[in-house]
């Protein structure tokens, strides 16, 4: 390991990577330039060949890759027998993974008419994978290891319309802890944390309504009047990723411009 090269060595599994704009995919670029060789997974056979094509161009046409759908157990079973024939170790997990169906209150309107199958879902997909991924990643972790995921300020305050993700990111972070906690007491510790971003233009961004109106907010009141990039988020990923954060488990950073300390 270098100082320029902070993760060389090490072997990170990326999710969530649907196009260039996604968060996961700045994460990648900040993890493959520290060192890291990666690992991807798409969902589904939609979004295959895009991300293919993005990940072979940026990360060489070797970068492994293979589909995965955090709804699915048998898909998590795969998706893991899958990395074990690539590697016999993992050092870190990525998870970039959200949803929450388009129905009446899940992302626009009222809160209270959100029905019970898309809570269900919106938490097993947002917040439940985490459990799920970190029990799958856990037994290649052997020299230790790093899960981040990434969540929202609207999981401890209201944010108008992210209404049932704000509940989705509530219980993703508290899941953070809680792995963290338990994955911290394995002979080779795992640390759990999540990064908490300010708004950033992405395919998932747009399906909450008054998105733009959220990032001017941001240039209005956030300390640094801006939300924060992709390359920001790398860098807070790599920082997590590397032996500089050994200390540091549990926890939600925040990358957003200083928002979230304001009360007005
Ligand atoms: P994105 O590019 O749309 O990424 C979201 C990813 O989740 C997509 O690749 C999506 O695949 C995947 N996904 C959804 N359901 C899945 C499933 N069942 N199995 C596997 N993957 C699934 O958007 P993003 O903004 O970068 O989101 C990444 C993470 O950052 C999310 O957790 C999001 O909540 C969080 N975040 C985003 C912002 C922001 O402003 N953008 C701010 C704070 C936190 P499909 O496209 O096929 O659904």
């Amino acid at each position: 390991m270098s100082a320029e090269k902070p993760l060389e060595g090490k072997i990170g599994i990326v999710t969530g990577v649907a196009n260039h704009r996604s968060i996961a995919f700045g994460i990648a670029k900040a993890w493959h330039a520290a060192g890291a060789r990666l690992i991807f997974s798409y969902q589904g056979e939609r979004l295959k060949e895009g991300v293919a094509k993005l990940v072979h161009e940026h990360f060489g046409e070797d970068t492994p890759l293979c589909e995965l759908d955090v709804a699915s157990d048998e898909s998590i079973e795969g998706f893991f027998r899958f990395v074990a024939g690539q590697t016999p170790r993992v050092d870190m997990l990525l998870h970039a993974i959200a949803f929450a169906p388009r129905e009446p209150g899940t992302l626009e309107g009222h809160f209270s008419e959100i029905g019970r199958e898309a809570f269900r879902s919106s938490l097993d997909i947002s917040a439940y994978s985490l459990i799920a991924l970190s029990r799958g990643v856990a037994p290649l972790m052997t020299g230790g290891g790093s899960i981040t995921a990434l969540t929202y300020h609207a999981s401890r305050c209201v944010v108008p319309n992210y209404n049932l993700m704000a509940v989705s990111k509530s219980a993703l972070e508290s899941c953070t802890r809680y792995l963290a906690y338990d994955l911290a007491q394995r002979e080779t510790p795992i640390r759990v944390n999540c990064i908490s971003a300010g708004p950033v233009q992405t395919l998932a961004a747009r399906g909450v309504s008054g998105f733009t109106t959220m990032l001017k907010l941001y240039q209005e009141k956030a300390p640094l009047h801006r939300s924060c990039t992709q390359d920001e988020l790398g860098a807070m990923a790599a920082y997590l990723a590397s032996d500089a954060a050994a200390a540091v488990t549990g926890q939600v950073l925040y990358v957003d411009g200083g928002y979230s300390i304001m009360g007005m």
